[in-house]
């Protein structure tokens, strides 16, 4: 059994009795709505990281390993998508979860965005700590830097706080510090800002 690449009825002529179009039709009108789709989830995936650096999570590394996997499994599927639609092969399912990926780098800007944007300045939190590390991550996420100060929060031995390139250069190993946090108005605790004590 065949199936029409772009709206997924099955299909026993060369033109689907669904959508109308040709074999060759659909695969076109498929592979222009891939590009598409993979434009919005790139776009997603550059407001992600710039909006994680204005409302910083105290948990930032944890989300980065969530949308690196995300990230790399989306543009995974969408170069086998690819491939099997040059092949008239099966992609329902496939293109189902493709769809699923393509918001979710959004969905995780707008959380974050929200979380911080909603936060109102009167709950800000200091707590004293002092610079243990500091390390400048060269990756895919432009300026990764990590000032990595003793924790204030039970279970946590230190905090890697995703910080400027300002605030990078500014602190070193052992400089006593204080940092401004806030809850975040989605329950994701956030850092407002560094400074010196
Ligand atoms: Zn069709």
């Amino acid at each position: 059994m065949t199936r029409c690449l772009d709206c997924g009825s099955e299909r026993t002529t060369d033109q689907c009795t669904s959508c109308g179009l040709t074999t060759a039709a659909a695969e076109l009108t498929f592979r222009r709505r891939l590009m598409r789709q993979t434009g919005i989830f790139l776009l997603g995936s550059l407001a992600f990281p710039y909006i994680s650096q204005i409302y910083p999570p105290l948990d930032l590394d944890w989300i980065l390993v969530f949308f690196g996997l995300i990230f790399f499994g989306a543009l995974t599927l969408a170069v086998v998508l690819e491939r099997r639609a040059r092949n008239h092969q099966e992609i329902e399912l496939m293109k189902r979860a493709y769809n699923g990926f393509i918001p979710l780098p959004w969905i995780l800007a707008a959380t974050l965005f929200i979380n911080g944007r909603l936060d109102a300045q009167k709950n800000v939190v200091y707590y004293p700590t002092a610079v243990e590390a500091r390390f400048n991550m060269k990756g895919i996420v432009k300026g990764s830097r990590r000032l990595v100060v003793r924790s204030w929060r039970e279970g946590e031995r230190v905090e890697r706080l995703a910080v400027d390139m300002d605030d990078y250069d500014r602190f070193h190993e052992g400089d006593p510090i204080v940092v401004g946090v806030e809850p975040g108005a989605l329950g994701i605790p956030w850092y407002y800002g560094v400074y010196r004590r």
